[in-house]
């Protein structure tokens, strides 16, 4: 499906009037998602929109399963995001990390003053999760009556472990399997036929120039990589088993995951009034 069905289209902010923009802030839980991707290198194969992509139509699938009277509408894409480890391939596009903060604390405040009660930044670019985090918290205390929730399209998805294998699940950071088979299910004529197998994970060879033991790529101890330590081809993981039966799989429960997470968050009362403090 290329266009945006009519339920997902009645939840565009943009495509509010201001009337209609001020009623919906002022409705009780009124919630706004920001879809935040990037424009980089995804090795040969995936276009440089993928990440954006990826936030856009997961979420438009997510919002088809959400009950029509929810508060809740969908913002434009910040679509060029913080992709630093990317420079060094053509085409990607990057944010300075200050500006980022600055966009979306000045655009957050902005909804927080027209009465919106919750911002979830809701982003497919791995390399910007701890930024958004950090300036989630920023926004936050900024604009306490506003809750601020910063949430990454592939964590916490518990069923990933059975439908890819383990290396790829720890390794796979980057246009690998996942992606590229999502990307597949969604849009495959934007996917090119190379498939590579790349990326540094030799961890516990002894090779001096590879991730030092007890240190990882992502997690406990990170190496804060740029992609061209790891990568020729862009690609940090193996893309060679890429098919669009799997990407449907991961699409239907990246939707089943996110679905139910934005009903807890709709039928919840967060953000909390502050607790009174005791001395
Ligand atoms: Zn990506």
């Amino acid at each position: 499906m290329e266009f945006f069905s009519i339920s997902s289209n009645l939840r565009k902010f943009a495509f509010l009037s201001w009337p209609q923009a001020s009623d919906a802030a002022l409705q009780k839980g009124s919630t706004l998602v920001w879809p935040f991707g990037a424009c980089e290198q995804h090795g040969p194969q995936l276009p440089l929109i993928t990440d954006t992509y990826f936030s856009e139509n997961i979420l438009r699938e997510v919002f088809d399963q959400l009950p029509d009277d929810f508060p809740i509408w969908i913002l434009p894409s910040q679509s060029i995001g913080f992709s630093p480890e990317h420079l060094g391939f053509s085409g990607t596009l990057s944010l300075s990390g200050e500006l980022m903060m600055k966009i979306v604390t000045e655009i957050g405040t902005q909804l927080s003053k027209m009465g919106f009660q919750r911002l979830v930044l809701f982003n497919a670019h791995g390399g910007q999760i701890g930024l958004l985090q950090a300036i989630a918290r920023e926004l936050r205390s900024q604009c306490p009556s506003m809750a601020v929730l910063p949430c990454f399209l592939w964590s916490g998805i518990e069923s990933l472990n059975e439908l890819l294998p383990d290396h790829e699940v720890e390794q796979g950071l980057h246009a690998a399997l996942a992606e590229t088979s999502l990307m597949l299910s969604l849009k495959a004529d934007l996917v090119g036929t190379k498939r590579p197998f790349d990326g540094n994970f030799n961890t516990s060879k002894g090779d001096k120039s590879s991730v030092p033991d007890g240190w990882s790529l992502e997690g406990a101890a990170p190496c804060a990589w740029l992609s061209s330590d790891l990568t020729q081809t862009g690609v940090i993981g193996d893309s060679r088993g890429a098919n669009s039966e799997l990407g449907d799989q991961l699409r239907k429960v990246l939707v089943s995951h996110w679905s139910k997470l934005f009903i807890n968050l709709m039928n919840s009362e967060w953000p909390p009034i502050g607790l009174k403090k005791i001395k």
